[in-house]
């Protein structure tokens, strides 16, 4: 590619809507444009990275003996009907009609498409295991697109389904896609994570998510530094210590005028917020829910969301606490609170010499007992772990950080081929439902990844594999006779050799093409310029060490080759 002729817009200021760095970049290299809240334009380098990506993704796919489809975006209704999901994807899945006014859905995932497809075309034993992946856009109508590729309305993803004929099989293949991703997310330069994940609206009950550790990632994850422990935060279990005790003696009202978050009663008591329960109010289909969790630790609405069985609860809001005054706000307990459901963290079993709020404006009650005082209607773990807390199956200190969820594997089982009537016939003639599996990878998601864990102030370092270009050509002063000509051969014999390669033939100012070439950060740049009039040398630098060293053309050319074949980076 010619820069005086590609469309690369690259820009002087990060757009205003861009928080983080993947975005920033991305848009200022002009590999990115914004459309409508996350929906996205590719250009010619940003696609070139989407391809390069997929070409990593597919190669895995296809040794893991998965077969490529293309499958419908638009997806009719009465197979979600089936499912069940048509209802319960709720505002998040995009729909529209068409002329006749029959309703479809963007597909946000395609289970019942494949389901539909296979229970169609596969009936006997010796046809399965089956594996049929596709590459795609996927329409997810979030409530808060954001992060630019991170989390988009509209993105691509891989999809897998596996169909087996029993649970051993499937685990098979849920191994076989684990270790494909395993692969996946190496070769693209990430240092990654796989931990349990719950299962959300796609269902199953084992499942894997693949966590790119980054700052800015929406996920929380908890890791042992002693064994191999990792969950998601929404479902990370932690050894509870020994809950506190008081000394017996009776339940005592305090008054504790203007005190009303925890740190100020827990300061004004001098008690550890530990000993304080925390009442907090959720509005669960429309009724009030008490939970109650230790004062210094915080409820995990993804725990909370599995003990109530609905993802229909919210913490009360303004409105909430108008409509039930008998609640009064920074002074809940649960002494004596009525309240349909009480949901305690485990915890608080056995817990005594504990303070609450005393459901009395500027009153606190201590010396509070758990079973005496007040009796949850269940206990659950309902928080959230923590950095220190005990492993749950080592006792060593659990660490926490933040990821980016680049991919997840579930072990569906009969899910959907029970509710879709997916089945087949074993060897004695016995019909039997299919034992699925699905995996997804965020293709354009994990572009961002890539780049969380590769940027400096400058700009993108791009991973060979999946960078734009292997060579950026660098000619200083480009229209010197002798320095365009050599520009010009370097730039033929990569093309030759398949190497892919960005030639710099702007008439601009060395500043200028150094500073766009951090900033697009193609791994590897060829300079040509006073090295090259003195003793005919290049210097090749690498964007991501800054490690340069000179060499002639012939050599530079090997190097190049040896590189590229390492990591197969040449045209498609
Ligand atoms: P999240 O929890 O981040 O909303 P998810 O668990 O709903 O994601 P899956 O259904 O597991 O997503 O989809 C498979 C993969 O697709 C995810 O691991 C992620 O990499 C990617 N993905 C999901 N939603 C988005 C999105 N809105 N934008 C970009 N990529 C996405
Ligand atoms: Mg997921």
């Amino acid at each position: 590619m010619r820069q005086s002729k590609a469309f690369i817009p690259t820009l002087k200021e990060s757009p205003a809507d861009a928080e983080i760095a993947s975005h920033r970049l991305l848009v200022r290299a002009g590999f990115l444009r914004r459309v409508a809240a996350g929906i996205y334009e590719f250009l010619p380098l940003g696609t070139r990275v989407v391809q390069r990506i997929c070409r990593v993704v597919r190669e895995e796919m296809n040794r893991a003996g998965a077969q490529e489809v293309i499958l419908p975006i638009m997806q009719p209704r009465e197979l979600w009907e089936e499912s069940g999901r048509w209802a319960k994807y709720g505002p998040e899945m995009m729909r529209l009609k068409d002329r006749a006014e029959r309703d479809f859905g963007l597909g946000p995932t395609h289970e019942e498409v494949i389901t539909d497809l296979v229970r169609n075309n596969v009936s006997s034993w010796r046809e399965l295991p089956l594996n049929l992946y596709q590459i795609g856009t996927k329409f997810r109508d979030e409530i808060r697109p954001r992060f630019g590729l991170l989390r988009g309305r509209e993105f691509i993803m891989k999809d897998a389904y596996s169909f087996d004929r029993d649970q051993e099989g499937m685990e098979r293949s849920y191994r076989e896609m684990y270790e494909a991703y395993a692969r996946v997310f190496t070769r693209c330069g990430c240092t990654w994570r796989a931990v349990e994940a719950a299962t959300g609206l796609i269902g199953g009950d084992v499942s894997h998510e693949f966590m790119v550790p980054a700052a800015v990632g929406e996920d929380l994850i908890a890791y042992c530094g002693e064994c191999d422990y990792a969950a998601n935060l929404e479902l990370a279990e932690y050894m509870r210590g020994e809950p506190p005790r008081g000394d017996g003696g009776p339940m005592e009202r305090v008054h504790t005028p203007d005190r009303r978050t925890i740190e100020e009663v827990s300061g004004f008591l001098g008690l550890e917020p530990s000993r304080f329960v925390k009442c907090l109010m959720f509005l669960v289909e429309d009724r009030p829910t008490a939970v109650l969790v230790p004062g210094d630790r915080e409820a995990n609405e993804g725990k909370l969301g599995r003990v109530l069985g609905t993802d229909e609860f919210r913490l009360f809001n303004e409105e909430d606490w108008r409509r039930f005054p008998q609640y009064l706000q920074g002074f809940v307990g649960p002494v004596g609170l009525e309240v349909e459901e009480t949901i305690a963290d485990l915890y608080l079993r056995g817990a005594s010499g504990l303070a609450c709020g005393a459901n009395e404006v500027d009153y606190h009650l201590v010396g509070v007992e758990e079973g005496r005082d007040f009796r949850p209607g269940r206990f659950a773990d309902v928080t959230s772990a923590r950095e220190g807390d005990a492993c749950p199956r080592c006792g060593g200190a659990l660490h926490v950080e933040a990821g980016i969820e680049v991919g997840q594997v579930f072990q569906l089982g009969l899910k959907y081929s029970e509710a879709m009537r997916c089945t087949y016939d074993d060897e004695r003639g016995e019909t039997k439902p299919m034992y699925m599996g699905c995996y997804g990878i965020g293709v354009t998601r994990l572009m961002a990844a890539v780049i969380e864990q590769h940027h400096d102030e400058r700009g993108m370092m791009w991973p060979l594999e999946v960078a734009p270009a292997a060579l950026h050509i660098l000619p200083l002063d480009y229209q010197r006779e002798g320095r365009r000509a050599a520009a010009e051969e370097l730039y033929a014999r990569c093309l030759e050799r398949g190497v892919e390669v960005l030639l710099d033939d702007r008439e601009e100012s060395a500043g200028v093409k150094f500073a766009d070439a951090d900033l697009i950060g193609i791994p590897f740049r060829a300079v040509i310029g006073k090295a090259f009039d003195a003793d005919g040398l290049i210097e090749l630098q690498a964007r991501a060490t800054g490690e340069r060293s000179r060499m002639g053309m012939e050599e530079l050319l090997s190097h190049l080759e040896g590189l590229v074949e390492e990591t197969g980076l040449s045209g498609e």
